[in-house]
């Protein structure tokens, strides 16, 4: 395989038109996110360089890259995002909840005191009256509820091991 040869435009299968959504450090499939996330989440001066493209989110937990754009070539790391990126983040410090901020140490400890966690209530309680700012407190730009839901999970499961 020669992978320098540049190809014309009609060369390229919609398979490869695809990898615009590969991290080029990981490999993996990232998710599109919209502008609006970007420009809250870079610190300055990195937002300047925000263009009119798609850029695409990666949740790899040990790939430093958060946000790329293969169309422009532009890779934006962890140290250019104002907060911890919870995808990035393992253990008890894992950010889950940037809106009302919930770590995974907060389910896990009201786990150990009351052997369950209202997070994924509070949070969804709140999401009703419109408290939530996801799109531009999240690095991921989307409501966290999925991932309340499944720490909640792996925590209890946790805490009923311990205990057995
Ligand atoms: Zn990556």
């Amino acid at each position: 395989m020669d992978c320098c040869v540049p190809k014309n435009i009609s060369q390229v299968s919609p398979e490869e038109n695809l990898r615009t959504n590969l991290c080029k450090e990981c490999g993996k499939q990232a998710k599109a996110i919209q502008r609006v996330t970007i420009y809250h989440m870079l610190k300055r001066p990195f937002m300047h360089e925000i263009q009119d493209t798609t850029y695409f989110y990666c949740e790899t937990m040990n790939c430093d890259v958060v946000y790329f754009s293969n169309e422009t070539g532009q890779y934006f790391f962890q140290d250019q995002i104002r907060v911890p990126v919870g995808s990035k983040q393992g253990g008890h410090e894992k950010q889950l909840c940037y809106c009302f901020d919930y770590t995974m140490k907060n389910i896990e400890d009201e786990i150990e005191n009351k052997g369950n966690s209202s997070a994924a209530d509070d949070i969804t309680a709140k999401v009703q009256a419109k408290l939530c700012a996801c799109e531009i407190k999240n690095p991921a730009g989307r409501c966290c509820l999925g991932q309340v839901r499944a720490a909640v999970k792996e925590a209890l499961v946790k805490h009923s091991e311990v205990k057995a």
